[in-house]
């Protein structure tokens, strides 16, 4: 997918995100909140939404946290939010098992009671043993997972078992280190078996963004179309990459994983619609940066400019401006400009529009075949102002 993939590139939008969008799915960990508190901004972004009519629903890749924990962490926030606002990655795998399996279906399920109780809901039965013959197998993760589960998943799927899992996520940060997360023990069961999944529920693939759609269509509203839902997440590699394999426009925040540079040097299949410092970002008014010259890009007052390995930001409001482009330019923009970061500067820049008109700069030259990995970019602050 990913070489066939054309990103549109930054957007500009009609009114503020919330009030041209009508539904924001909303990743939790480093957007909404980081660990047990919530994350700076987020709960006056939220509300600020909210009021200008967006409808909110949180996602998560987390497979073993039911609803009601998850949304009793949200609503200690100060926030209003209801069980069915959440989806979580099993809540997806059982309604994608429904997909394709007729109801009274036998499954093999491995995973937290939040899967089992997830798929029981749904209508199919579980069973533990490869004896009883299961017509599915669906593996999630939760801390005692055992050796002897996983024989049964692989045993189940050897013998014909279609197999699902919540996600693929290689990894679990932990006090310590990294832990292997549920798509390592995935991995498992594929190098035993030689099998793929039919389908994984969680991000990058947009089952859970199309899901949450749905269970609002079941519970009697109009179906969101893709074209106004929103994927909001911290993660270009999970929440952005899911969006753009669902056909969304999305927006990234600054407060979780995603950095400046990583934003600069995305590949198109992790490139957002939109960037924000936070969550407030979504009651804000987005503009897309102007293409105003050759290898240059201009947002408000901010410039960047690309020549000789060097990506460089200006303002046009400050002084010596000409000094850091008129060279190869013989530009009569902004007179008196201040070079604010250049291939040599180690001044952090604290701009969030420089940010965004040098993303807009840098992926169309990694388009136009140039390797921007190794060109010399700007060094943003870490919190950066609008
Ligand atoms: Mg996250």
């Amino acid at each position: 997918m990913s070489e066939q993939f054309v990103h549109p590139g930054l957007k500009s939008s009609d009114g503020s995100l919330a009030s041209h969008y009508d539904l924001g799915l909303l990743d939790l960990d480093g957007v909404v909140y980081r660990g047990k508190d919530p994350v700076e901004n987020a709960v006056e972004g939220i509300s600020a939404a909210v009021t200008d009519g967006m409808n909110i629903s949180y996602t998560t890749n987390n497979s073993s946290r039911d609803q009601k924990t998850v949304a009793a962490q949200i609503a200690s926030f100060g926030l209003t939010v209801t069980p069915e606002q959440i989806i979580t990655s099993s809540i997806a795998a059982a309604r994608m098992l429904s997909h394709h399996l007729p109801k009274g279906s036998r499954v093999l399920c491995i995973g937290a009671e939040h899967l089992r109780t997830e798929v029981r809901k749904l209508g199919f039965t579980l069973v533990d043993d490869v004896t009883e013959k299961p017509q599915a197998v669906i593996q999630g993760w939760h801390p005692q997972i055992t050796w002897q589960e996983l024989a049964q998943a692989a045993f189940a799927v050897e013998a014909g078992a279609q197999y699902f899992v919540t996600n693929r996520d290689l990894t679990i940060p932990r006090e310590y280190g990294i832990a292997p997360g549920s798509g390592s023990l995935v991995r498992a069961v594929i190098t035993a078996t030689g099998v793929e999944p039919v389908a994984s529920a969680g991000k990058p693939e947009a089952a859970m963004y199309d899901e949450m759609r749905s269970m609002y269509a079941d519970e009697g509203y109009d179906l969101v179309p893709t074209e106004l839902s929103l994927p909001v997440g911290d993660r270009l590699d999970t929440d952005i990459e899911a969006a753009n394999r669902g056909g969304y426009d999305s927006l990234v925040v600054l407060t979780g994983v995603a950095d400046p540079r990583q934003l600069m040097l995305a590949e198109p299949l992790q490139r957002p619609t939109y960037i924000s410092q936070d969550l407030r970002g979504l009651a804000q008014t987005h503009h897309a940066p102007e293409h105003v010259g050759e290898n240059r890009y201009r947002l408000g007052s901010m410039v960047a400019q690309y020549s000789q390995g060097s990506l460089i930001v200006a303002s046009l409001d400050s002084a010596q401006w000409h000094d850091a482009i008129s060279t190869d330019t013989g530009s009569s923009e902004g007179a008196d400009g201040v070079r604010l970061s250049t291939s040599a500067g180690n001044v952090a820049l604290h701009s969030l529009d420089a940010l965004r008109a040098a993303c807009a700069l840098s992926w169309s030259l990694a388009d136009r075949g140039i390797d921007m990995s190794s060109a010399n970019l700007p060094h943003f602050a870490s919190v950066l102002d609008e």
